[in-house]
């Protein structure tokens, strides 16, 4: 008996070599897994490198080993407590042990989100909470609420504002000066302030706000006043590099009015996203009107969050992470970061031509730069050029307002940036700028898609 013909696309293809994909329209039929599959991988075959992304904060490589767990838990439901007591344990030596880094005076908590935005959801939340409860006891009103930072903050900041109703006192920068300190936070801070917030590492330059000035600030107010202002600290980036790379710099709950921390797991905790931490000074700063308990999967569960669902994968690659590597092996890696950034920016101060922002302070692995002459091209061009010529990903941006006047290029040094990559970075700037030298700066359209926020 015959076999019934193979369609030889079938047997020697994939649909998609020569048919159009559904991009619009609920497909009718399926297709196979295979096509399914080579479908999605000839998509990403055109997509960015992650390894050539130094856009990112966020971690574009982890271990074997720590993919192997990942891969294997993929199927379990995060928020399932009931059913997943051993990963809702694992969450919670993940706030312990973050908590003895940060220094946390006694028995806290926290909680595991998706990432610092939704950790800074819930703390600022906590913050607002905690304030109305005040204010109602002492017979005061609860309509005006605002929260104080700085124009150096990520986005999220003004996002809860606005979600939630805040208003945002936003202390401007200037040109010399990408970070806060008491001198600036101190005219905005009245009876109506939920708390102030500082960052540990911002996206644009990767500094620090002067965390310890703003604290005694805080601890003055209280102490002359009675007017307690808590503190929180963003340490999205920073949380995971200041206790290994600058352990005597305190800004953690080693300051008094430090009452809650956010930290990016899938930052500079090297875990894929998403994953992030939000710790409490001690148990009486989360609001317990926050906590909403429910029994519907089982048993009894108390839950603090803004999504509910999600995948427990990253809370076991965060504590794998955090046991595999200890203080000692965070410490190894996080100085191997800062000492390729501190080589990248001699390789560029070689070069000349550029100018290194605040390469003498504490500072994330990163290298913050910007053009000394703008008379030919500017740093969009050149971000634009380096992306053309290498595929580099390497942001120019301008800085918040009333910085807003200057632009700044910058590198993240992550854990797969070697110094074979310093070197080949440095030389593909070099010859991007000789390029940009001959030709003249982008055209207009180039520059347009060059034209992006500092991420992430
Ligand atoms: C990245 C970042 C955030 C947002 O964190 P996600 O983990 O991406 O949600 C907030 N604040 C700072 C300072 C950041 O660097």
């Amino acid at each position: 008996m015959a076999m019934p013909p193979i369609d030889p696309g079938e047997l020697f293809g994939n649909r998609f070599l020569d048919q159009e994909v559904p991009t619009h329209r609920f497909p009718d039929a399926g297709m196979t897994a295979t096509d399914a599959m080579r479908l999605v991988a000839l998509d990403m075959a055109l997509e960015g490198d992650p390894s050539r992304n130094l856009a990112t904060f966020v971690t574009t490589w982890m271990e074997p080993e720590a993919q192997r767990i990942i891969a294997e838990n993929l199927h379990r439901n995060f928020i399932d407590h009931a059913e997943y007591p051993r990963t809702a344990e694992i969450e919670q030596r993940c706030i312990r042990i973050l908590a003895d880094l940060f220094h946390a005076p006694g028995e806290t908590t926290g909680a595991r989100t998706q990432g610092s935005s939704e950790a800074i959801m819930l703390g600022a939340l906590s913050l607002k909470w905690r304030w109305r409860e005040r204010r109602s006891a002492a017979g005061l009103p609860t309509e005006s609420p605002n929260l104080v930072f700085g124009g150096d903050v990520h986005v999220v900041w003004e996002k809860f504002c606005r979600y939630f109703d805040v208003e945002p006192r936003i202390v401007p920068l200037q040109e010399g000066k990408y970070t806060i300190g008491p001198d600036d936070v101190a005219p905005h801070i009245d009876e109506n302030t939920i708390g102030v917030a500082a960052v540990l590492g911002t996206t644009f330059t990767g500094h620090r706000d002067d965390i310890v000035g703003i604290n005694d600030l805080l601890v003055r107010l209280k102490r002359e006043q009675g007017h307690d202002v808590p503190l929180h600290v963003d340490g999205a980036s920073g949380g995971f590099v200041w206790p290994f790379l600058y352990p005597d710099s305190p800004w953690d709950f080693r300051l008094e009015q430090v009452r809650s921390i956010n930290v990016s797991g899938h930052k500079f905790g090297l875990v894929y996203p998403g994953i992030g931490w939000l710790i409490f000074r001690e148990k009486a700063d989360l609001a317990p009107d926050l906590v909403f308990e429910e029994n519907y999967l089982g048993k009894t569960d108390a839950t603090f969050t803004l999504n509910f669902s999600t995948g427990s994968a990253m809370v076991l690659a965060q504590y794998y992470n955090l046991v595999r590597l200890g203080r000692e092996g965070y410490t190894y890696i996080m100085r191997g970061m800062q000492d390729n950034a501190h080589a990248l920016a001699e390789r560029l101060e070689q070069i000349g031509g550029f100018e290194l922002i605040g390469r003498d302070e504490e500072q994330l692995p990163l290298v913050a730069f910007r053009l000394r002459d703008h008379s030919k091209y500017d740093e969009f061009d050149v971000a634009w050029q380096l992306s053309a010529e290498r595929g580099w990903m390497v942001p120019a941006y301008t800085l918040p307002p009333k910085a807003d006047n200057i632009t700044i290029m910058r590198a993240l040094v992550k854990q797969n940036f070697s110094r074979e990559h310093v070197d080949t970075l440095a030389r593909d700037i070099e010859q991007a700028c000789h390029t940009l030298e001959r030709k003249g700066g982008a055209h207009e359209s180039e520059r347009q898609q060059m034209l992006q926020s500092p991420g992430h």
